[in-house]
């Protein structure tokens, strides 16, 4: 696919980065594979709006992936960051801004009796793992085709491909030892899970699972699903682990498990509980926590974990999404998914806008998606036509078909204007697409 506009400084720093970093980035998905083309290097942000090394200045719809829930530089979040930040930047040692934040994230929800600070979301979930495991003396991990926890490598035997299913890695690196404890079983299938604790009696530690999977695309539970899940593992003696590290503080004030309710024995966040920094955490039942050490035999550590300025950024930015923030980026989601569907209509695109909460992404197929082998039936051609599109009219859209939208309190009239302004051409553009 040719591209009608160029990002000069953009491909310099490019060219520049792939020299010393492998394919120019520090995380694989930013460099723009799966849709073809240069990625924007970002020099700044405000609110909505992030601004390229070309100074041409965008709509933001990923918001990070997530984390930036109140808009790029937050002046309350930024102000928080600037006071810790002047006292210093690590001690090693318990400070008082990780015992607020994790008094905020017990406050928030419910399930969670104590937490543990950590510095990534991939953390989070290694970590859960391991106590789950430490805690029920079982080896096995239940986890869904599709559902991204971070680069765990027990967890990346996860494509959905033959080779997943067999626990097998997915991934040079990962050996079979380290995979071959992993159960791969659709998403939305309790019958799967049901025939997996069958067939493995006494064996499974945990199911882990996105709370509402945002990796796959926006592929909301089905109803019953993650209370069947926490059935079957209570009645099978293995933990529920719910990974909220997408979900959690974005959906609502507590989560998703503020939206379904169902208790988890663990949980992971991340992202917005950072505000923008590295922090994640996980957390739930006192009695299983209580298995970590010191307290218990369970290792885990980190050397910035509860570091004071992440934990002043993610403060301060919790305490700004009451009940007020969270209805504004409901509203903006709302008002952006019918804008979004009514271009895709207009333009005779097959197409279905698939939310959970705030959160969502578009299908390109009317079959509604409930797993990942779903997801992957889309057109997911036209998305590439379209991503380019918007991203030459100035939104930045994240750079795959399989990626959440993200939103912010931020996103005013005058931003989603410009998102209006931009889908018509957008949507003509996924219409004519050819594989
Ligand atoms: N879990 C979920 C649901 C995620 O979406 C992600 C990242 O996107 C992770 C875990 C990993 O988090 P991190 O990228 O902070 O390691």
């Amino acid at each position: 696919m040719a591209y009608s506009y160029e990002a000069p400084v953009s491909q310099t720093l490019f060219d520049r980065a792939s020299l010393v970093t492998p394919g120019g980035v520090n995380s694989p998905v930013r460099a723009f594979r799966a849709v073809g083309g240069t990625p924007r290097f970002m020099v700044s942000g405000t609110g909505p709006y992030l601004t390229d090394a070309d100074g041409r200045e965008y709509v933001d719809l990923v918001c990070s992936w997530g984390p930036m829930i109140l808009g790029h530089a937050h002046p309350e979040v930024i102000a928080a960051v600037q006071e810790a930040v002047a006292r210093g930047t690590s001690f090693g040692t318990p400070g008082e801004g990780e015992v607020a934040l994790a008094e905020e994230i017990v406050a928030r929800v419910e399930p969670v009796e104590q937490v543990r600070l950590v510095s990534s979301g991939t953390e989070a979930t290694m970590s859960a793992i391991r106590l789950a495991r430490g805690f029920t003396g079982r080896a096995k991990v239940v986890k869904f085709a599709g559902c991204y926890h971070g680069h765990v490598d027990a967890l990346l035997a996860a494509a959905g491909s033959g080779v997943a299913t067999f626990g097998l890695p997915d991934t040079p690196g990962v050996t079979g030892a380290q995979a071959g404890d992993t159960i791969v079983l659709p998403y939305n299938d309790l019958e799967a899970v049901r025939a997996a604790f069958a067939a493995q009696p006494g064996e499974i530690a945990c199911v882990i699972t996105e709370a509402s999977p945002g990796n796959m695309g926006v592929v909301p539970p089905l109803d019953g699903f993650n209370a069947g899940l926490k059935e079957i593992c209570a009645a099978e003696g293995a933990l529920y682990i719910s990974d909220e590290v997408m979900t959690g503080f974005r959906t609502s004030k507590a989560g998703w498990y503020g939206i379904d309710g169902v208790r988890p024995d663990l949980m992971t966040f991340g992202k917005v509980m950072g505000g923008g920094f590295p922090a994640a955490a996980f957390g739930g039942r006192a009695d299983v926590m209580a298995h970590l050490a010191p307290v218990g035999p369970v290792y885990q550590a980190g050397t910035l974990s509860g570091n004071p300025v992440a934990t002043a950024a993610g403060l301060a930015q919790l305490r700004l999404l009451d009940d007020a923030a969270y209805a504004k980026v409901d509203a903006v989601s709302a008002q952006l998914r019918s804008l979004v569907g009514e271009a895709f209509t207009k333009e005779g695109v097959a197409h279905t806008v698939s939310a959970a909460s705030n959160m969502f992404s578009v299908f390109f197929t009317d079959e509604p998606v409930r797993d990942y082998e779903g997801a992957k039936k889309q057109e997911a051609f036209r998305f590439t036509a379209f991503f380019h599109s918007m991203l030459e009219q100035g939104v930045y859209l994240p750079p795959s078909a399989f990626e959440s939208w993200f939103v912010s309190t931020a996103h005013d009239e005058r931003a989603l204007e410009r998102v209006a302004a931009a889908l018509p051409a957008a949507a003509r553009a996924a219409s004519e697409a050819t594989a």
